[in-house]
């Protein structure tokens, strides 16, 4: 592997397939998976690593926003993309890339009706989302009946699948909740297909729910963070690979005397000799402040070396005391050591938030290119 030259996020497709076949692993063989691409697939490249799913079998695609579906048909992905939260503005768009809406109130149904009537669609298939007690979005099991009653007779649209969100599939404490929310979801998607006269499949679980609660897997399971390494939990983090690191090198050293401050607004002052190391990234990367003044470590010739001081705009500065490195040496964010959920935990967030976070800013490369 050659060294990094500049701040790079290095994309892994061997991990990427690794934990895509841990996953799988974990279901029935006839269980579909729909791969969650959403936010550039949580902050890697969503055309990259949505094409390497594709030609692994992946059954379904999901992103957020409806720009984020047009990209993946712009680069040829061809199988189903479910977008998550689309807007009414961009419906018309929606129908022109195939993409298909999950439709969670009266108003976004209505709305789409409208939409299919407008592009002379027939059967197109869209997903009801039903909120069984995350709260977020969703359609209430009481508004069965005036969905059934708009799309009765109806021809312009076909409901694929019925499915919910689990609020807290990552927390064991909350099984109990977990286990309401699998039997209300059972519940309304079979007043549904009732009620509509047809089954259509079903689908409740992501990333913790697989793992944690595999008897709920349904007809399909969508799942993100896995797919990218991460299991909410040690014993799962250890069966899953890390497919993004984010590495850097050494700008500048410098050797600083006692007393001497480090940084804007001083915010480090230096009780001995120490020497400092200067790295090209900082909060406009996605390494917010909060990972500043002795909060995170980051991995220099295999040694934890602090971040000082406070995190500027374009640059961190780095403690390398007593650490064998000079200017140029790759440094390693996080990656395997520390890995994005170990980072994360330095500023009390998680492994999701830091990995979406990493601004466009950073060149994105191919493990082993
Ligand atoms: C983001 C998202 C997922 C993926 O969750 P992970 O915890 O990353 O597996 C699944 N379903 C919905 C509705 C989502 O918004």
């Amino acid at each position: 592997m050659p060294k990094t030259s500049e701040t790079t996020l290095e994309i892994d497709l061997g991990a990427l397939e690794h934990n895509y076949h841990f996953l799988r692993s974990r279901l029935k063989p006839k269980t579909m998976f729909l791969a969650v691409v959403k936010a550039y697939a949580y902050g890697s490249d969503a055309v990259i690593i949505a094409k390497k799913l594709e030609g692994l079998g992946v059954d379904y695609f999901a992103v957020a926003y409806v720009k984020e579906g047009v990209a993946l048909r712009k680069a040829g992905i061809e199988k189903p993309i479910l977008v998550l939260h689309p807007q009414v503005l961009n419906f018309d768009e929606l129908i022109e890339n195939c993409l298909e809406p999950s439709l969670y109130s009266p108003k976004v149904l209505r709305e789409f009706l409208e939409a299919a009537k407008r592009n002379h669609q027939k059967e197109y298939p869209v997903h009801l989302k039903f909120n069984t007690g995350l709260n977020r979005l969703g359609f209430w099991e009481n508004d069965i009946d005036y969905i059934v009653e708009l799309l009765t007779g109806r021809k312009e649209l076909k409901v694929a699948s019925i499915f919910s969100h689990l609020a807290a599939s990552e927390d064991m404490k909350e099984q109990e909740f977990t286990a309401q929310q699998i039997k209300s979801f059972k519940k309304i998607a079979g007043q549904v297909d009732k009620k509509l006269g047809f089954r259509s499949f079903r689908h409740l679980l992501n990333t913790s729910g697989i793992l944690n609660f595999p008897e709920a897997q349904f007809d399909m399971v969508r799942s993100g963070i896995g797919l990218y390494g991460f299991g909410n939990d040690k014993e799962f983090d250890a069966e899953l690979k890390p497919v993004v690191a984010l590495k850097t090198i050494i700008s500048q050293m410098h050797k600083i005397e006692p007393h001497e401050s480090v940084g804007y607004n001083r915010a480090y002052t230096s009780d001995r000799n120490r020497i400092t190391a200067t790295l090209p990234l900082g909060h406009a990367d996605g390494i917010g402040r909060q990972y500043g003044n002795g909060k995170a470590w980051v991995n220099v010739n295999g040694k934890m070396a602090p971040i000082i001081g406070n995190v500027c705009m374009d640059m961190i500065m780095v403690d390398v005391t007593g650490i064998e490195c000079q200017e140029g040496d790759e440094v390693i964010i996080f990656g395997e050591k520390p890995n994005a959920e170990e980072f994360a935990s330095f500023a009390n967030t998680i492994s999701y938030e830091l990995i979406t976070g990493i601004s466009q800013r950073v060149t994105r490369k191919l493990k082993g290119h």
